[in-house]
């Protein structure tokens, strides 16, 4: 049997839609115990991925278990709206390559493209969510935009501003030319590093004075853009340094490093320690540029000087003196500050080098390495020359258009991070978190965060709500429109009616509160992670309905995709709580890792291995994505793809065809109230009543425990393991209307049927709705998704039976594959089968033991201890038993053929059977035997028949036969 997911999904949510069925549960579990979910935002830029899908399965899950459970939700999805990665691929639509474009286009026009784009994409994701199934109240998003969310950011900042943590600084930062903005630590992930082969240069500096006068140090970097901006040359104290003598020149270096560098020929004419460096001066290549003559001459005394420092210098690679530019390199900028370096500043936000720099300046000096090479190698006859080699390394590129970063001296506002280290690692001990390296994930990464970087020089995002005196310097941080308004001595006009955003929020100017000057909001934007952070508080409603945050505050769970948010969303979000409320808003991050491709590669476009969502969701169906999701463990990536997707739907086949069974075998109209309350005698009967609760229980803890793996494992355990290949499989006869056991049987498969469409409900909504309404009878609730979940007394399940029923299995698979040894089709059957656990529980249930004797196709079963292995099958085959053998060959026959002709389990017929002299006997004998177990009416042996609807020729005991049926 075939069921078609995608299809069937179509009609489900038509159904759900005309019938509100989503509005009908909200008002079932209206005003009840309240269970709080958080959505992280989705970033409303492109349509979703099949990346996305993942979470939103989880994150749709669980709302609907609780749901069932009777909890009270919100159901809020949120939509990221601000940022660089919407400006970014707005300028890609508009076929800009930097800001210059977007200014020359208008700062307006921009930002509402932006805004266009933003509606697009949400929209776009709301249906296909709601093709995955996720129920949510879609009317009611929340966008990180909005002004609500805006102005919750201000109050933050504001607080921030209050309490001392909001600073402006002045700090080398990685910066991206082609964005032109600094890149915040939190946004340089370890996958933002991409093994690149960069141009390194050795090249010589000539010391001044004193004792080396006439030797050079040899020194290497693999940024040589950087060299103007060099101040100083940084050696480790505790190393042994050497001068050689290489040709007519006497070098300094690392003695561990000079092998490496010289090959064999070199020769060590003296050694020093690095501790007796300090302090000497050097000439550098660059010296006569206007801009390095300039700014060189604020600081003479340490211009050009070796520094020391333990750390920095290593002896893994390069020559053991470290170049240092404390305009261009973090640790440099460190450095430059411990030593009172001068801070040469050389290239803009486009990675320009800068006014002053004779030729250079207005070149790029990303772009054009050679530009430094070839000056080296022809300054003063190449005297600062030494060599140039390819040198392939891990360098950081921005994560939005993965442009090579550099590192720039700006002026940024940072949120001090010292005095909310503790209570921001306080609060994160307090989630509970899955997987549970979460944790500390998290503290390791409070423990080592610099300061929070949180503005960026773009155009669409957080209108940072500064205002810094040109005149005195002093800075104020604004709270809310209402505090903007009454502050507001001009432009306010030309705002009001618009959205906080730039431009029109910078037409308002403040008077400084120091001097009286007019003041400007300063012209950055916020980091998105703000937008993100705050909205425990924007979309709790936290500034006008405390009654209502303090309902829903703080939330029961965070469902999101880790990788990277230990830096980002979880931070900001933990940040945030602390500085306003100094709580945990949540009380469960559940993380899961990445969606990969079936080999385990990063789905790329470019490499043609990325799946959409759309094609996905229309090819396999979203049931079986979601239960593939929710099947794997969250903490390893998910290798998604057609061929996995094909095993999951296979697997749910077997569970289709269950019920396909069940529809087969009962018509509906004869499920009477008092029929399902039959309490069933029969042992397997009782055995999958105890299986299906037992498994309802553990799906319900697993669940709550956000362990979904757990419960779908079971859950296929169940259907494939004890439904199908146990219960049904030993329980066909029964379902036969001229059983006694028939009505108990079936009280006990709607039973497991019925529970089973709720407990599957959560994890794959349209099957479960499918088979709910197949199987609904009345007075039942109009959909599986207002059904409760199934109450049910621990206590009340015995252990006892299951016990004896996987012994009773556990042997049965053990004849089995004797069978398979011995070469003896199960068809065929024999006298004994000799158990050895004379102690077994199961020895005296003659109902278990029939199950067994049916399954393995054996007349008698012994208890015997002396055998030598667990279990022993009399392969003797007496002629008799042969015939049996045959008699079950030609059933199985006729049982093909009735499928062949579509017939039904009601349907009876006429058999007709010639062809083999030596059988009739048997078949004689087994007559009633064959009429029951085909569904037959009637036998007639020996003559050829011309009436019939089919007719076969087989092979019986390698002699031919031939069969016809015809329908009574
Ligand atoms: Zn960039
Ligand atoms: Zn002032």
């Amino acid at each position: 049997m075939a069921y078609n997911f995608p299809e069937t999904e179509q009609k489900i949510l038509k159904f759900w839609q005309e019938n509100k069925i989503f509005e009908k549960l909200r008002e079932k579990n209206k005003g009840k115990k309240p269970w709080s979910f958080l959505d992280g935002p989705i970033t409303a830029n492109n349509p979703m991925g099949v990346h996305h899908a993942w979470g939103r399965t989880y994150k749709d899950l669980f709302q609907r278990f609780k749901a069932m459970q009777g909890f009270d939700e919100r159901y809020q999805n949120g939509f990221d709206c601000q940022g660089l990665w919407v400006e970014v691929e707005v300028e890609k639509e508009l076929g800009f390559k930097n800001k210059k474009d977007i200014e020359v286009y208008g700062i307006d026009k921009f930002v509402e493209k932006c805004k266009e784009r933003v509606r697009k994409y949400s929209a776009i994701q709301t249906q296909q969510s709601i093709r995955l199934g996720q129920w949510m109240d879609w009317e009611n998003s929340y966008y990180t935009m909005s002004d609500e969310n805006n102005y919750s950011i201000w109050h933050f900042l504001k607080k921030c501003w209050q309490d001392g943590y909001l600073y402006k600084g002045r700090d080398t930062v990685p910066w991206c030319p082609r964005c032109g903005t600094a890149i915040s630590q939190h946004e340089i992930l370890t996958e933002e590093y991409k093994e690149i082969t960069h141009k390194a240069i050795y090249f010589k500096l000539p010391i001044k004075a004193g004792k080396f006068e006439g030797k050079k140090f040899l020194v290497w970097t693999t940024t040589p853009w950087t060299i103007p901006a060099n101040v100083a040359l940084v050696v480790n104290p505790e190393f042994e340094y050497g001068v050689y003598k290489v040709g007519n020149e006497k070098l300094i270096l690392l003695k561990s490093l000079a092998e490496k560098i010289f090959g064999i020929e070199y020769y060590l004419e003296e050694s020093i320690k690095g501790q007796d460096l300090k302090g000497i001066k050097y000439e550098a290549p660059f010296d006569d540029l206007p801009r390095v003559k300039k700014i060189s001459a604020e600081k003479p005394d340490t211009f050009h000087t070796v520094v020391l420092d333990k750390d920095l210098v290593t002896e893994i690679e390069g020559t053991g003196i470290v170049h240092c530019a404390p305009g261009a390199g973090e640790e440099d900028f460190k450095i430059g500050q411990r030593e009172d370096l001068a801070v040469i500043d050389v290239i803009d936000e486009s990675a320009v080098y800068l006014d002053d720099m004779d030729d250079f300046s207005g070149k790029n000096a990303k772009e054009n390495p050679e530009m430094i090479f070839d000056y080296l190698k022809n300054y003063k006859s190449g005297e600062f020359f030494y060599k140039i080699e390819d040198y392939t390394h891990r360098y950081p590129t921005c994560w939005r258009c993965k442009t090579e970063l550099v590192w720039r001296i700006v002026d940024e506002w940072y949120i001090s991070m010292d005095k909310i280290r503790k209570p921001l690692m306080e609060i994160t001990k307090k989630i509970n978190w899955i997987p549970s390296f979460g944790k500390e994930r998290e503290l390791d990464w409070l423990k080592n965060m610099h300061d929070w970087l949180i503005s960026k020089k773009r155009y669409w995002g957080l209108a940072l709500p500064i205002f810094e005196c040109q005149k005195c310097s002093n800075f104020e941080v604004i709270g809310s429109k209402e505090e903007l308004k009454e502050r507001a001595v001009e432009g306010w006009e030309d705002f009001e009616g618009n959205s906080p955003h730039k431009p029109w929020v910078d037409n308002v100017k403040i008077k400084c509160q120091k001097c009286g000057e007019i003041v400007s909001r300063i012209k950055d934007v916020g980091n998105p992670w703000l937008d993100a952070g705050i909205v425990p508080f924007s979309t709790m409603k936290y500034f006008s309905d405390k009654d209502y945050w303090k309902k829903w505050f703080p939330a029961e769970l965070v469902c999101e995709s880790f990788p990277g948010q230990f830096k980002n969303w979880f931070y900001s979000l933990l940040v945030m709580s602390a500085v306003l409320e100094d709580k945990n808003p949540m009380k469960t991050i559940f993380g899961y890792a990445s969606v990969r491709d079936e080999k385990g590669e990063e789905m790329h476009k470019s490499k043609g291995n990325a799946i959409w969502f759309d094609d996905a969701v229309e090819k396999i169906g979203a049931d079986p994505m979601r239960w593939l999701y929710a099947r794997q463990n969250p903490a390893e990536n998910l290798g998604f793809g057609y061929n996995v997707a094909e095993e999951t739907k296979r697997k749910l086949m077997t569970l289709y065809n269950s019920y396909v069974f069940f529809s087969t075998y009962i018509n509906k109209d004869e499920l009477s109230d008092e029929m399902l309350k039959i309490k069933p005698e029969n042992i397997l009967d009782k055995w999958i009543l105890q299986k299906i609760d037992k498994l309802t229980l553990l799906v319900e803890s697993s669940i709550e425990s956000y362990n979904v793996a757990r419960a779908i494992l079971a859950i296929e355990d169940f259907f494939i393991n004890d439904l199908s290949l146990w219960y049904i499989r030993r329980s066909r006869k029964r379902f036969h209307e001229d059983n006694p056991e028939r009505n108990g049987a079936i009280s006990a498969f709607y039973y497991v049927l019925s529970n089973l469409t709720k407990v599957i409900s959560p994890i794959m909504p349209f099957f479960a709705e499918q088979m709910y309404q197949d199987l609904k009878i009345k007075n039942m609730p109009e959909s599986v998704h207002l059904c409760d979940w199934p109450k049910l007394d621990k206590n009340k399940i015995d252990d006892n039976l299951e016990e004896k029923m996987d012994e009773v299995r556990s042997i049965v698979n053990l004849a089995l594959a004797e069978r398979i040894i011995k070469g003896i089709k199960v068809r065929q059957p024999l006298a004994t089968l000799k158990i050895k656990n004379i102690k077994s529980k199961i020895q005296n249930n003659d109902n278990l033991l029939d199950l067994i004797k049916d399954e393995v196709n054996v007349k008698e079963i012994i208890f015997d201890g002396n055998i030598n292995n667990e279990v022993e099958l009399d392969t003797n085959i007496t002629e008799e038993l042969k015939g049996e053998g045959l008699i079950r060959e030609l059933i199985r026959h006729l049982q093909d053929m009735r499928k062949s002709l579509g017939l039904k389990p009601s349907d009876r017929i006429s058999i007709f059977i010639s062809g083999i002299e030596e059988l009739n006997k048997i078949i004689e004998k087994n007559k009633e035997f064959i009429l029951s177990q085909a569904r037959a009416v009637e036998i007639f042996i020996g003559n050829s028949q011309k009436d019939y609807d089919l007719e076969k020729e087989v092979m019986i005991a390698e002699k031919k036969l031939l069969i016809s049926i015809k329908k009574k």
